[in-house]
Formats: structure tokens, C-alpha cells, sequence
């Protein structure tokens, strides 16, 4: 028997090999399964172009587990290798491929792993689970023979000539003992469910064992034609849902709809992006769109190849373009993933659009579960922006939906500021807000509901983008001070300075320790409250811009934010400055503060505006 001696440079490849990557040396089967794939395609892709009839097998991939004597084996009967071939595919180039790899890895992190195992490392990935590999062979050509070759984990390998077998190759790994995992069936089903699912050809998965009673029978494990590799016009809705299920099987919610990707120039991408249903929670972690490379599975870790705000949605994208040895940091900048990072963007853009269009009120109907990821997209994406303005809903808290451009039109007249800007009045939150709300109301001015956790910069995206508007929430100020609508209408004050003074010193002296409130005195209508409890839209979108937690949260311990204005016009005001008996003068001040800051939000919805009002009057009754 013949021993040779693979051409090595670096001393010994396989040592590094074994150890390389050690949490992912499942990929082996992947490499190993494309292998068999692309032999395959090879021989179908001759037999067209040759015309030839004399071939018309059943292609398949097989893998056998065999419990006997501990190997996995990968038959394949496809465009099978020369004597000649081995040696230059196997012995040379795949080795170099390896031996590339391996300096390559060295200089990578670990981060980067997951998608740099993919192509280069190929065949002799088998070393990281197997202690020997043999590989029978016959190629497709009629006089080539039969070969073995047999490498045992280090440079020397055998190759000969054997017996003549069929056309194809089997690969057989003698799995290590500490790598025993590999040859349980369950654990291999699942590694091709997750890298082999949608491989162009059939693949078959079967076991032997002793008894034959713990063999399991032989089943297809792939879909060889799955939805983002066939025609859109030939597709209907359920095809659509039931592929995602098959990509999502623990996922029980439809998804909203789908955008179906397709485009042979400047680059190659094929795929399917589900919407779906998110409302204020996103899970970034679970069901995330998956990257595949002409049918085999690469990752689901897509940074830096989608936008961001598109991390949220889920399917399949399908491209040879998208270089996997390059690392994290630097595939953004890489020209063809910048392209194919705007094509996406456009194509779910104009994906909703066109929904938006066709048919407003689904559309409308669909909007709370979508507002969030075009919200992201508007605030990081400035082409997406562009598009989008014309389809975002603004709604209002009596849930009239409008465009921008239809808001504006609607309030131009009636809802502007001092410097001349149209104000979008907006709520937060509609039962907190509650009486802001209806004191905008009351004056016939709408009110927006912004209510996601981008809100804040969505708004400052907005207001930089449209200079003529602003946004205000509507507990930011009295309501007559957003919207300067009834600017001739001021109120006469019924205090004279010396008892605004007096009545501003009291409140004071009054106003628990622990409230360190900037006080305002304001000349407002009789109708107002004596009190409001606010905080200026400025000093509230710092906090909340620099704001990790949700939104809105301004704690108990920061209510320096907040402003006390008070109603100097307020029937409340002359009975506290005319009350003689201190006791009494503090008793009700206190009382009305206190009833002002009842609520933990120091904000109060519908239910004790009232009781607030009416515990108001009968102190101004005592
Ligand atoms: P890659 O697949 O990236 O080219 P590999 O190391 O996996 O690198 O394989 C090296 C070469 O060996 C392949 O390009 C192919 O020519 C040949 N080869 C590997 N497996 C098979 C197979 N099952 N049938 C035919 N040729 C094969």
C-alpha cells in the first residue's frame, strides 16, 4: 500500500482544526451535505448541456448513521471524483482551503465565527469530530476507476484504486469517542433541519444498528423547492403562510403579510420578509430572519447585512453576494451589502405603500402592529424616511387617522404658536393626560396619540425635517400657552402684584420639602384649574432622549422638572389671601396641592378630575 504525504506548509493543520471553533463544529455537516449537493448539480447542470439521456437516476443525498460501527456516512451520487481529481480537490486545494482558513481564523474573533465557517474550511472540517475520514469515489467519466482514500487525521493519507462501485462519492467519518453526539439520530435530524432544510436536492436521513430494531426508517428531511426560489405569481397566500410555519414551526401567530424578494442585477438576492404582529414588546433575540446561500443555511445573525429596523421582521434572504470571510465591522462598508442593504429598504417601503393605497382602512387596521418598525426605520434610515411620510398614520384620541400632509391641512388655521409654527398637540398616554386632553378638546383642537417608545425621536426626526411644525405634549403648558389661537383674549388679573407676591410666598412655604417645583404665577381663565402640575416639553425630550428605560418615566426624585403654575385668577387664590386664621389659610392650600399631586404621575385621568373638582369646591364652600 501506497502512503503519501499531503503537501503541508504549516506543520500540522490538524490539531488547529479539531480545536478550532469548538462550539461550532456542527458545521462539519454542513460542509460535508453541500459538498454532496454541489456534486450533484454539477452532473445535472452536464447532462443539459450535453443533452445526455443515458443518466436519469433519482438524485439524492444520503445519510446513514451506523450504530455498528460508529460512523456517520454522507453518499451522494452525483459528479463523483477521478483519481486525478482527488488529488487536486481533496490533497491539494481543499487542503490549502483549510490551511487559508485556519491563518485566516487566527486573526478573526470569536464573534465573527458563526459566519466565517461557512466555505473555505469545506471537507476537512470532518477532522473536527472525526478521528479518520475515507472517501469512496467514482466519477461520472466511464473509464475512470474507482478510488479510496483514507487520512487518519494528519498529513500521511492512502489513496487507491478499487473495485468499481457506483457513480458518486460516500464520505465516512469514524467519529471520535468524545464526539459520540454525532452519531445520535435525533441530534443529526436536527443539525439538517436547521442547515439542510431547503437544499435544492432531496436529502435523506436513515440509521443501522445490530438488532435492526433501533434502526430508524429512512425519511427526507428537506424541502427542496421552498417559497423564496419560486415564482411570486405562482404562489397564494397559504403557500406563503405555510412556509413560514415550516421556517417557524414553534411560532403559532400568522404573520401580517409578506414581501417577496427578487433581483439578478447589480447583485443576486432571493427571500421572503415576513411582518409580524408587534406591538410594544419586540423579542430581538427569537425567530430572526435567516441567511442562506443558495439554499444552505449560513446564520441568523444578519448585523450589518439589513438595516436594523428590518432585524425586527423575519424570513428568509438568499445571497451568494454577501461575502462571509470578511468581518463583522467591516461587511457594512462593503459596497454590495451597502446595495443590498438599500434594495431591502426600498422593497419593504414600497411594499407598504402600496398596501397603504390599495387599501387604507386594512392598512389602518394593521398599523399598531407596523408602527414600530416604521417608526425605527423612519428615525434611522433617511431613504426609508422619504418614503414613508407619505403613508405614516397619525391618529387622534378620537381615532380620526390622517397623513402628515392631511394633519396639516386640517389644523393650519387653527392650532399655531407664537412663532408661527402649526402645533401637533399630542398625548401620551390618553387616561393620564385626561384632562389636558379635554381642555384641548374643549377648544376644538385635535390631539395626537404618540405613544411608542421612539416617539421622542421620531418627533425631533420630524420637526427637523418639517421646520413649519412643532410638537407639544399637551400637559406641557397650559393649553392656551401651546396654542396661541386666543392670543387677544387675555385674561384681566384679579390679583394685584402685592398679592400675587403674598400668594406665590405662601405656596412656598407651603409646598412640601420634598417638591422642589419652580412656581409660576399665570392670569388664566376662572374656569381653569387653580393648579397644574407641568413639564416643559424641552426639559422632558432631554430626559427622555437620554432616557435607556422606555419612555415617559421621570421619577419622583427628578420633579425639578416639573412646574407649578398657578391660577392667580382662581377663586381659590382671593379665599386662601383673605383667610385671617393661618391654620385654616394652610389647611386648604395643602389640601388643594396635595389633591394636585394626588396621583403617582402627578397627572390625573378621568376619575379624579372629578373628585378633584369637587373636593375644590366644597374647600372653597368651608
Ligand atoms: P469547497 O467545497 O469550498 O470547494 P471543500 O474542501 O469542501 O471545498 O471541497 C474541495 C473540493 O473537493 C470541492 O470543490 C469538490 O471539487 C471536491 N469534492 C468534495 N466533496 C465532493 C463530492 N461529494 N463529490 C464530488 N466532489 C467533491
Amino acid at each position: 500500500m501506497e502512503i503519501n504525504k499531503i503537501n503541508v506548509t504549516s506543520d500540522n493543520i490538524f490539531p488547529i482544526i479539531k480545536k478550532f471553533l469548538y462550539s461550532n463544529q456542527e458545521v462539519f455537516l454542513r460542509e460535508l451535505v453541500s459538498n454532496a449537493i454541489d456534486a450533484i448539480i454539477k452532473l445535472k447542470t452536464l447532462i443539459q448541456l450535453e443533452n445526455w439521456d443515458e443518466i436519469t437516476d433519482n438524485f439524492q443525498v444520503k445519510i446513514i448513521i451506523d450504530k455498528i460501527n460508529n460512523t456517520l456516512h454522507i453518499l451522494d451520487n452525483g459528479i463523483g471524483m477521478t483519481k486525478e481529481e482527488v488529488d487536486k480537490y481533496i490533497n491539494q486545494i481543499a487542503f490549502s482551503g483549510a490551511e487559508e482558513f485556519v491563518k485566516k481564523y487566527k486573526n478573526l474573533s470569536t464573534t465573527d465565527s458563526n459566519i466565517i465557517g461557512h466555505f473555505g474550511l469545506g471537507f476537512y472540517s470532518s477532522f473536527m469530530v472525526a478521528n479518520k475520514v475515507v472517501i469512496y469515489t467514482q466519477s461520472y467519466k466511464k473509464n475512470a476507476s474507482s478510488i479510496f482514500w483514507s487520512c487518519e487525521g494528519d498529513p500521511s493519507f492512502v489513496m487507491k484504486e478499487i473495485e468499481k462501485k457506483d457513480r458518486g462519492t460516500e464520505i465516512v467519518l469514524f467519529i471520535n469517542e468524545d464526539k459520540k453526539e454525532f452519531l445520535d439520530y435525533d441530534r443529526i435530524f436536527k443539525l439538517l433541519q436547521k442547515y439542510c432544510k431547503f437544499m435544492p436536492i432531496s436529502i435523506s436521513l436513515s440509521s443501522k444498528s445490530k438488532d435492526n430494531e433501533n434502526k430508524e426508517k429512512e425519511i427526507v428531511v428537506n424541502n427542496t423547492n421552498p417559497a423564496w426560489k419560486q415564482n411570486p405569481l405562482q404562489l397564494n397566500d397559504k403557500n406563503y403562510l405555510d412556509f413560514y410555519h415550516e421556517l417557524y414551526p414553534n411560532q403559532l401567530d400568522d404573520p401580517l403579510f409578506w414581501v417577496h424578494l427578487n433581483i439578478d442585477h447589480p447583485f443576486h438576492l432571493t427571500g421572503v420578509l415576513y411582518f409580524p404582529k408587534i406591538e410594544k414588546r419586540i423579542d430581538l433575540q427569537k425567530d430572526k430572519i435567516h441567511l442562506y446561500q443558495n439554499q444552505v443555511y449560513i446564520t441568523d445573525n444578519l448585523e450589518g447585512v439589513v438595516p436594523d429596523f428590518l432585524s425586527l421582521l423575519r424570513g428568509v434572504i438568499d445571497s451568494p453576494d454577501i461575502p462571509l470571510n470578511v468581518s463583522r465591522s467591516h461587511l457594512q462598508y462593503d459596497a454590495s451589502v451597502q446595495n443590498i442593504s438599500k434594495y431591502i429598504t426600498r422593497k419593504v417601503a414600497d411594499k407598504l405603500d402600496s398596501m397603504f393605497r390599495k387599501n387604507r382602512d386594512d392598512f389602518q387596521k394593521k398599523w399598531k402592529n407596523i408602527k414600530i418598525i416604521v417608526e425605527y426605520g423612519m428615525i434611522s434610515a433617511q431613504n426609508f424616511f422619504e418614503k414613508a411620510i407619505k403613508f405614516f398614520v397619525f391618529y387622534t384620541t378620537d381615532q380620526n387617522y390622517f397623513t402628515l400632509e392631511e394633519f396639516k391641512e386640517k389644523i393650519k388655521e387653527t392650532q399655531k404658536n407664537k412663532e408661527g409654527k402649526i402645533v401637533f398637540l399630542y398625548s401620551s398616554d390618553k387616561e393620564k393626560q385626561y384632562s389636558c386632553i379635554k381642555e384641548a378638546k374643549d377648544r376644538y383642537y385635535e390631539v395626537l396619540i404618540f405613544d411608542s417608545p421612539l416617539s421622542v425621536h421620531l418627533i425631533q426626526k420630524l420637526e427637523f425635517s418639517y421646520q413649519d411644525i412643532c410638537f407639544v405634549r399637551v400637559d406641557s403648558d397650559h393649553i392656551d400657552k401651546l396654542i396661541n389661537f386666543r392670543k387677544e383674549e387675555k385674561y384681566h388679573s384679579e390679583l394685584s402684584e402685592k398679592e400675587k407676591q403674598d400668594l406665590k410666598n405662601l405656596i412656598q412655604d407651603h409646598l412640601m420639602k420634598n417638591f422642589q417645583f419652580s412656581i409660576q404665577l399665570e392670569d388664566l381663565s376662572k374656569e381653569d384649574n387653580p393648579f397644574l402640575i407641568i413639564i416643559p416639553e424641552f426639559l422632558r425630550r432631554i430626559k427622555e432622549m437620554n432616557s435607556t428605560i422606555e419612555k415617559d418615566i421621570i421619577e419622583e426624585k427628578d420633579n425639578k422638572y416639573y412646574q407649578l403654575i398657578v391660577n392667580t385668577n382662581h377663586i381659590l387664590m382671593k379665599k386662601i389671601l383673605k383667610e385671617t386664621s393661618e391654620e385654616k389659610r394652610k389647611k386648604i392650600l395643602q389640601e388643594a396641592l396635595n389633591l394636585t399631586l394626588l396621583s403617582k404621575d402627578l397627572l390625573y385621568g378621568k376619575n379624579l378630575t372629578n373628585f378633584i373638582s369637587k373636593r375644590l369646591e366644597d374647600l372653597i364652600q368651608e
